[in-house]
């Protein structure tokens, strides 16, 4: 197991904080022991009368003050992302802004979200340095990936091939490997556009919590317009999901970069989709066009049935990932001149 990263001071929450009552307080935003606002994020010890004291910066290497706006990089469900640059450092980060015109309630959950992602530090998971709230919006500084993320790398080249989606999962998988067995955690929201990637031939998952809270908060259902499913069936059916949600998603974002296409077909409502994902067969690789271990790899993703699906650490081992060990593919190049140029951002341009 690789050793988690630590590129920046950052202080993290303790283990077991107490999720107290949440209130806005001049700016600040509050959830028990989490203070975030503009000058950044704080844990601070629960006073007794409910007033939140006045917040100090946490790490004066990182204010929302100090980014520059480089420009915008990327357009989500939950709001827009940016590229920014640390004034004083000139480090760039991406800045992704959630505005919050959303119930009490799942603020609630994004602040107790945000504590999870921040004690989450690891090679193949996006850094997650700092969150502020400021007029109205939490705005979250991610490690900049400078390749966009999986949605925008296939556009442009619109299929990977095997061997070098082979290299792709197993960095995926690492850090769903991470998230599930080490953390306990369920992404929720896996998809290609939390995929990301850079020119170093890094693979990342990102955003795991926050947008998953976003997109099913009722709003979403009402613009359906080409929205694609990643969500298992078992999540349709509310009955308990877990881990092997996530490997769901992973069958389809795979499947999806094999073929170059959604794996359902498109349908005209987001409740036809839902439908499709838990009537109809689950989705595979056509048998002619794909590698046995490939179309075996996808169909362990795909059960309808979460048992019958494989963790993530049995799919690290399976043949399909190994099969190409030996040609030793060069992401980096794949990423840098494939999709060139980069996606979001190339820095000999600046
Ligand atoms: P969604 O809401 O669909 O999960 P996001 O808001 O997380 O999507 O991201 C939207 C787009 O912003 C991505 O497809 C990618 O192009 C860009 N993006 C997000 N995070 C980063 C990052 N850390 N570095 C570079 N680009 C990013």
């Amino acid at each position: 197991m690789a050793t988690p990263r630590k590129p920046m001071k950052l202080t993290l929450p303790p283990p077991e904080s107490t999720m107290g009552k949440f209130l806005t307080h001049s700016g600040t935003f509050r959830d028990g022991d989490l203070l975030v606002n503009k000058d950044g994020l704080r844990i601070v010890p629960q006073s007794e009368g409910g007033e939140a004291p006045p917040i100090e910066p946490l790490d004066s290497q990182l204010s929302l003050d100090d980014l520059d706006v480089i420009k915008v990089i990327g357009k989500g469900s939950s709001g827009n992302v940016q590229l920014v640059r640390h004034k004083f450092t000139g480090q760039f980060f991406a800045l992704k802004v959630i505005q919050l015109n959303i119930e009490d309630s799942i603020r609630r959950q994004i602040a107790k979200e945000l504590k999870i992602n921040l004690s989450t530090q690891y090679q193949y998971i996006v850094v997650f340095y700092q969150c502020f709230y400021f007029n109205g919006a939490i705005s979250i500084v991610l490690e900049y990936m400078d390749g966009g993320s999986l949605s925008d790398f296939l556009k442009t080249v619109k299929t990977i091939p095997e061997d070098y989606l082979a290299a792709i999962c197993k960095q995926i998988l690492k850090g769903l490997i991470y998230l599930h067995h080490e953390r306990h955690i369920i992404h929720r929201d896996l998809k290609p556009s939390n995929i990301l990637i850079n020119h170093r031939g890094e693979v990342k998952i990102s955003d795991f919590g926050v947008s998953a809270i976003i997109s099913s908060s009722s709003g979403q259902r009402d613009t359906f317009i080409g929205t694609r499913y990643y969500m298992a069936p078992e999540r349709i059916n509310a009955k308990k999901h877990g881990y092997m949600s996530d490997i769901w998603s992973l069958g389809l974002v795979i499947l999806e970069c094999a073929t170059g296409n959604f794996p359902f077909p498109p349908c005209d409502s987001f409740y036809e989709l839902l439908e499709a994902v838990v009537n109809q067969p689950p989705p595979s690789a056509p048998s002619d066009q794909f590698s046995p271990e490939f179309c075996s790899f996808i169909s362990a993703c795909t059960q309808k049935d979460a048992k019958d699906r494989s963790s993530a650490q049995a799919l690290l081992n399976h043949p399909y990932l190994s099969m190409y060990d030996d040609l030793h593919v060069d992401l980096a190049s794949y990423f840098t001149t494939a999709g060139s140029p980069l996606a979001t951002f190339n820095s000999r341009q600046l």
